[in-house]
C-alpha cells in the first residue's frame, strides 16, 4: 500500500519534475511536476525471469544476453498491464525504473528478500534470476502482500559466495551493517538499513555475481525445495549447505559452453 513511508522509495524528482501526491481525480503532468492522485494508493509489482543457464555464463556487460532479454521484456509487460488496467476503468501510472528504488519496494511487497548482493532481490523460487522488480501505481483495489522471510537474509550471513566471486571486490563482506562502508569512496549512501551494499559506482556489470547464488537453483539441484525448506526454518545448517554448493559446483560455468547447449525460448525453462 502506497502510504507515506512507502512513498519514500519513490524519487522526489523524476526526469527533473517533482513527483507529488494531490487530491485530484486523475493523474496529470505539467512542465514541472508529475501528480499522483491520492486515491492511487496501491503499488503493483512484477519481475521478469532471467535465463538460469545464461546467467551462469555471463561474461561482461555486452556478453550477458540473460540480463538484457529479461530487461527488454519488462517495459512490454508494463504497457500491457497499463492498458489492461485502463480497460478495467482504473488508472495505472508507470514512473519507469528510474522513478523508484526497486529492491526495498520488492522486499516490502513480499516478492523476495534483501541479500548480500544488495541490488538484486532474492526470490524464493528463482533466486536472483529475476531482473529488476518494476512498479506501477494504481487505484485498482489490490490485496496487500506482506514482506516474507524464507531464510535468504540469514543464509547470506554465512554464505558470501557472490562477494568472494566478484573480480573487483565490490560486494560487501562480513556481517550486515547499518551504514554503507563504501559510501565515502563511491559517494552513494544507499540508505540506512541493516544489510549489505554493492559498490555500484565502480561496478562494470560483469555480472559474475548473479550466476553464483545458490538460490538460483533448479528443482533438481542441490539447494532444491527440500533444502530451501530447511533454510527457511533453521540457519543451523547454512554453512554446510554453502560448502556443499561450492563442492558440487552449481554456480558459474564456462561462457563458451552456451553456444553448444540446447536452451529454452528466452532461456527460460517454464516447467518450474
Ligand atoms: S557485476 Fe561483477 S563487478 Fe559488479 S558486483 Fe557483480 S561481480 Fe562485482
Ligand atoms: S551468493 Fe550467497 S551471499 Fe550472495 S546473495 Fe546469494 S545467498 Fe547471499
Amino acid at each position: 500500500e502506497l502510504d507515506d513511508d512507502i512513498l519514500k522509495f519513490f524519487h522526489s524528482k523524476i526526469g527533473g519534475k517533482d513527483l507529488v501526491v494531490e487530491d485530484v481525480e486523475e493523474a496529470y503532468e505539467t512542465a514541472t511536476k508529475m501528480v499522483i492522485p491520492r486515491k492511487c494508493k496501491w503499488v503493483l509489482m512484477w519481475s521478469a525471469r532471467q535465463s538460469l543457464e545464461g546467467t551462469r555464463r555471463q561474461a561482461g556487460i555486452t556478453e550477458n544476453y540473460a540480463v538484457w532479454y529479461s530487461y527488454s521484456r519488462l517495459p512490454k509487460v508494463g504497457v500491457q498491464f497499463q492498458e489492461f488496467i485502463r480497460g478495467l476503468g482504473y488508472q495505472a501510472l508507470n514512473p519507469g525504473m528510474k522513478g523508484y528504488l526497486t529492491s526495498p519496494l520488492a522486499a516490502f511487497s513480499g516478492m523476495g528478500e534483501h541479500g548480500r548482493m544488495s541490488s538484486p532481490t532474492i526470490t524464493p523460487k528463482y533466486g536472483v534470476t529475476n531482473r529488476a522488480m518494476w512498479a506501477m501505481i494504481t487505484d485498482l483495489p489490490l490485496l496487500p502482500t506482506p514482506p516474507i522471510d524464507f531464510g535468504a537474509y540469514k543464509f547470506c550471513k554465512t554464505c558470501g559466495i557472490c562477494a568472494d566471486a566478484c573480480p573487483f571486490g565490490l560486494i560487501q563482506k562480513g556481517d550486515p551493517t547499518w551504514e554503507n562502508p563504501a559510501s565515502a569512496k563511491s559517494g552513494i549512501q544507499q540508505g540506512t538499513f541493516e544489510g549489505w551494499r554493492t559498490n555500484t559506482a565502480d561496478c562494470p556489470h560483469c555480472p559474475t555475481c548473479q550466476g553464483t547464488c545458490p538460490f538460483n537453483s533448479k528443482p533438481d539441484s542441490f539447494l532444491h525445495a527440500v533444502v530451501k525448506g530447511t533454510v527457511a526454518n533453521t540457519p543451523l545448517l547454512n554453512s554446510f549447505f554453502t560448502n556443499m554448493e561450492k563442492a558440487m559446483d552449481y554456480g558459474r560455468k564456462d561462457p563458451e559452453e552456451w553456444w553448444d547447449m540446447d536452451d529454452f525460448t528466452y532461456g527460460i525453462d517454464t516447467s518450474y
